[in-house]
């Protein structure tokens, strides 16, 4: 069933009817079980809207019903994750928003009226409870927006015969910039003396905005809060998230492969050059900054989406350096600046070039030190070296490897080939009389395509 339908059917029964910004977190205790239930469902849900898919899971609904604990519970877990995790947050505040987005779709008059009643009314509590100076600004404003709609000529005229939805401009609020950067990045919307005049026909915009710039300003004070340190250090968490959120990917795009999960699994695709850096990068959780740059490109390449390359690598990042690596940066600290780097690769930064992983001729052109890891195995591997990751793949298969030794040094690609046949024949159990790839990416398309087109079986490496 469409998620958008399920809203539908949801609100004629009466389930959604009073929304929140989550100014309130869940009061109570709640066993851990619970706890893991909920992100396990508020993840999946994530995934449904990114899909708007036609296989949703209804029982994760009862962990949605707006404001309930479960609801509230799945959300605070949510953005403890979203505060550690730079690629997340992105995440979340975009589902988080597209949430209340779907909500607000299917307000009547008396549901925004409730709505907009118990904001003011949370508000004005957290404000009595005391907050920090930049989340107190904010939620002022959103109790001065909330006395504005409730202003009985606004909600009765926005649900009116009066209000033509696209083009009606009779009541505004003028909006300080800060607090609806979404809605002057597009300029849509005319900036006047910082301030941005947002009419009627817009009120969904501009509630959408309000939320999405609260959740961001509390994110970012967060980070100076020692609770939010404490709880999301806590090791149970750690493992929920471990568990979870790594497990997930939230990708939805349909040029997508496969996702930041099956990585593993699809290392067995891999050519050599490939599987030989994604070997390092599991043993040491670290690669120097050009065979990164070559690995994340020819992940890139072979169908691995932006969303899905940014949190593989803060997967890895995350984790402890071993003592040999020769990158000792972590996630934690340069988190900004890999994800800007990843940004690159994928044309959204800078110059916004399309780049494309680089052919055979190239790695095989190389001069490494004596530390360098890149480069093509069948050109720098000395022969005992090669022999010795040979052997890891097709264990008691001299016979093949002394072919592939002697190749190689007439020609490195021609070995590349004939460790193709093996690697189908052996590991796939396809025959394969011709290969022809003149790069790492083709080499993988053309053992999928193989493989795929023989329809055999497939076995881990
Ligand atoms: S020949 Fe090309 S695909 Fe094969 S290992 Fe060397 S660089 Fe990689």
């Amino acid at each position: 069933m469409k998620i958008t339908k399920i809203f539908n059917s949801i609100c004629i029964h009466g389930v959604l009817k009073i929304m929140t910004f989550y100014l309130k977190p869940p009061k109570g205790v709640i066993n851990l079980h619970t706890l893991e239930e909920c992100l396990k469902q508020r993840l999946a849900f994530y995934n449904n809207l990114a899909e708007d898919t036609t296989n949703f899971d209804e029982n994760c609904l009862q962990y949605m019903i707006e404001d309930s604990m479960l609801d509230r519970a799945g959300h605070f877990l949510l953005r403890l994750i979203a505060f550690k995790s730079e690629v997340f947050y992105i995440e979340f505040l975009k589902n988080e928003t597209y949430l209340l987005k779907l909500r607000l779709e299917h307000y009547g008059p008396e549901d925004l009226k409730k709505f907009m009643q118990r904001l003011q009314r949370q508000s004005k509590e957290c404000l009595k409870e005391g907050v920090v100076d930049s989340l107190k600004d904010i939620i002022n404003f959103i109790v001065y927006v909330a006395n504005h709609v409730l202003c009985k000529n606004y909600l009765l005229h926005i649900f009116g015969n009066l209000h033509k939805e696209s083009v009606c401009e009779m009541y505004s609020i003028d909006v300080p910039f800060c607090y609806c950067p979404s809605l002057i990045q597009n300029r849509q919307f005319c900036l006047k003396k910082g301030y941005v005049e947002v009419d009627c026909k817009n009120w969904q915009h501009l509630l959408l905005s309000l939320y999405h710039s609260y959740l961001r300003i509390f994110l970012r004070e967060m980070e100076f809060r020692q609770s939010s340190i404490t709880v999301a250090d806590d090791i149970r968490i750690q493992d929920l998230i471990k568990t979870y959120y790594y497990s997930t990917s939230l990708e939805s795009n349909p040029n997508t492969k496969f996702n930041f999960s099956q990585i593993h699994l699809e290392s067995k695709y891999f050519p050599l050059c490939m599987l030989n850096l994604y070997k390092i990068l599991e043993s040491t959780n670290r690669l120097a900054h050009s065979e990164r740059f070559d690995f994340s490109l020819y992940l890139k390449d072979i169908g691995l989406s932006l969303q899905d390359a940014l949190k593989f690598w803060e997967m890895m990042y995350s984790k402890e350096h071993a003592s040999c690596s020769r990158c000792t940066h972590s996630w934690q600290q340069s988190s900004k600046r890999y994800i800007y780097g990843i940004r690159h690769l994928y044309g959204l930064e800078g110059a916004r070039k399309n780049y494309k992983a680089r052919p055979c001729s190239y790695y095989q052109s190389l001069t490494l030190g004596p530390a360098e890891n890149g480069g093509c195995p069948f050109k720098h591997f000395s022969d005992t070296n090669l022999r010795k990751a040979l052997n890891v793949i097709f264990p008691n298969q001299d016979e093949h490897f002394d072919v592939i030794i002697r190749e190689r040094h007439r020609d490195p690609s021609a070995a590349c080939k004939l460790f193709y046949k093996a690697s189908c024949n052996i590991l796939q159990n396809v025959n394969v009389e011709n290969s022809d790839f003149s790069s790492p990416v083709e080499y993988y398309l053309s053992f999928k395509a193989d493989v795929g087109k023989l329809g055999s079986e497939t076995t881990e490496i």
